[in-house]
C-alpha cells in the first residue's frame, strides 16, 4: 500500500481531468476497475459536472527572473482549478492571488477554486514573507473547457445481490494521508474480496469527493435499495486511533457491526455521532437516500496539522497503520458474511401463530417462555437490517433460543433467510 501511494502521489488529480484518470488507469493494473466519464453540463440533482480542469505547468518569477514556485515541484503550489494566466504583475496583486499557513510557516497549503473562477498559487508563509517589491511573472498553463468527470467503479458479485459499498474519494492532488490511504486500501480490499465466496456482493468506488458522490447517486437510484451497509473511507494511513462515524439512521446495521468489531479489534477507536459534515456520507446520508452508510478514519479532517497541507505527504502515512485500517475492514466483510440475517414475510402486523401451531392456545399468561418472545423479537426485528446478534443484544435472549425460534419459523410461511 505505501508502495502504490508513493507512485501516485505525484500526480495532479482534482475533481475531473486527467490526473483521476491516470490514477484509475494504474489501479486497473492491480484491480478491473471501470472507468465512467459523465460529460460537462450534465444535470446532477441541483448540481452540473462541472468544466474539465487540465494542467500541465505553473510558476512564479520573482522580479530577479528566478522561479520562487514551480508546479512540477509540488502541484500543491497551483491553487487546483486555477484558470490560465500569464502576466505581470506586482507584488501587491500577486499578494491577493496567494495562499500560506501562517500557523504552519514551512508548510504549503492545499486549496481549491472549483466553483468560482480564479488563479492562484499556495507558498510557504516564511517564503511569502520574505517576497520583495517589484514586477512578478506568474504563469499557469491549464484548461477549464468541456470535458468529463471520470470515476471508476467495480462490482463484486456475492451470491446475494444484496451490496456491501465502499467509497473513497479520489480528486487530492499529492496528499497522502487525505486520500491516497482511502484509494491504496480499497485497492488493496478488492483484491482480498475477488478471491472470495461471497454472500454479499461488494460495490467500490473511487469518486472525486462532492460531485463525483453527487453524480454516481444521481445516476445509480434505481441501485440503492441493494445497498446492506457500507462505509466511506478516508484518513487511514496516519499513527492515530481509528474514528467510526456513525450512519445518520444512527443504529443502522452498520453503526451495530462497526461498534462489535471495533470492541473486538483490540485498536484504540472513538465513536463520532453523524454530522452533515465531512466526506461523502454527507450525500449518501442525504434525506432522500439516507442509507446504512457510515464512515472509517483514523485522524478527522481539519482536526490534524498536516490536513491538506504539504506535510500530509509519504512520511506521514505508515504501513503499519495502512494494515491495522484493512484487518478492520476483513472484520467488517466477516461480520458481515457471517451475520444471521432473516426477512419477516408477513410483516404487516403479526402474524397468527397459533393458526401455525406456534403460540400457547391460551392467551392471557404471564409465564411467556422464551421461545414465544424469541418469536415475537425475530419476527418484529427480521427487517433484513438485523441479525440474530443484533435481535440477541436488543431482546437479552439467548442466541440459541433465537436458532430454535428460526428454525421453527422457517418451517412456516413466516421467515425466510436472507
Ligand atoms: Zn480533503
Amino acid at each position: 500500500m505505501s508502495r502504490l501511494i508513493e507512485r501516485l502521489y505525484p500526480i495532479c488529480r482534482s475533481i475531473t481531468g486527467n490526473g483521476v484518470r491516470e490514477t484509475l488507469r494504474i489501479l486497473q493494473e492491480h484491480i478491473p476497475l471501470e472507468l465512467h466519464e459523465v460529460p460537462t453540463g450534465t444535470p446532477v440533482f441541483d448540481w452540473k459536472v462541472p468544466d474539465e480542469w487540465n494542467i500541465r505547468d505553473g510558476w512564479i518569477k520573482n522580479p530577479a527572473g528566478e522561479k520562487i514556485v514551480d508546479f512540477k515541484t509540488l502541484n500543491l503550489h497551483v491553487l487546483n482549478y486555477s484558470e490560465p494566466v500569464h502576466k505581470t504583475v506586482s507584488l501587491a496583486e500577486l499578494k491577493e492571488h496567494l495562499f500560506t499557513l501562517p500557523d504552519h510557516p514551512d508548510w504549503v497549503p492545499y486549496r481549491t477554486s472549483y466553483h468560482n473562477r480564479n488563479w492562484g498559487f499556495c507558498m510557504a508563509h516564511n517564503q511569502f514573507q520574505s517576497l520583495e517589491e517589484g514586477d512578478y511573472e506568474v504563469f499557469i498553463d491549464s484548461e477549464l473547457e468541456p470535458g468529463s468527470l471520470t470515476y471508476g467503479e467495480l462490482l463484486i458479485p456475492g451470491r446475494s445481490d444484496k451490496e456491501v459499498l465502499f467509497v473513497t474519494h479520489v480528486c487530492h492532488p499529492s496528499l497522502c494521508n487525505d486520500n491516497l490511504s482511502g484509494i491504496a486500501i480499497a485497492t488493496k480490499l478488492i483484491q482480498q474480496l475477488a478471491a472470495r465466496d461471497l454472500k454479499y456482493s461488494c460495490r467500490i468506488l473511487f469518486l472525486p469527493a462532492t460531485i463525483g458522490a453527487i453524480t454516481w447517486l444521481s445516476r445509480n437510484r434505481e441501485k440503492l435499495d441493494r445497498i446492506q451497509l457500507g462505509l466511506v473511507l478516508c484518513l487511514l494511513g496516519d499513527a492515530g486511533p481509528l474514528h467510526y462515524k456513525k450512519s445518520r439512521q444512527g443504529n443502522a446495521q452498520i453503526d451495530r457491526v462497526m461498534q462489535r468489531v471495533l470492541n473486538a479489534s483490540g485498536q484504540e477507536f472513538q465513536t463520532l455521532e453523524f454530522s452533515p459534515y465531512g466526506y461523502d456520507e454527507r450525500q449518501f446520508c442525504s434525506p432522500a437516500f439516507n442509507l446504512p452508510i457510515g464512515r472509517l478514519s483514523r485522524a478527522v479532517h481539519g482536526e490534524f496539522p498536516e490536513y491538506h497541507s504539504s506535510a500530509d505527504n509519504p512520511d506521514f502515512v505508515n504501513e503499519a497503520s495502512l494494515e491495522a485500517s484493512l484487518a478492520v475492514l476483513e472484520q467488517v466483510v466477516d461480520a458481515v458474511e457471517r451475520a444471521e440475517v432473516y426477512i419477516n414475510l408477513k410483516p404487516e402486523c403479526e402474524p397468527q401463530l397459533g393458526r401455525r401451531g406456534l403460540f400457547k392456545a391460551i392467551g392471557g399468561q404471564s409465564d411467556t417462555k422464551d421461545f414465544q418472545m424469541a418469536l415475537l423479537w425475530v419476527l418484529n426485528q427480521s427487517d433484513g437490517f438485523h441479525s440474530l446478534e443484533d435481535i440477541a443484544a436488543a431482546s437479552g435472549l439467548e442466541m440459541g433460543s433465537l436458532r430454535t425460534a428460526v428454525s421453527e419459523l422457517l418451517k412456516t410461511d413466516l421467515l425466510a433467510e436472507l
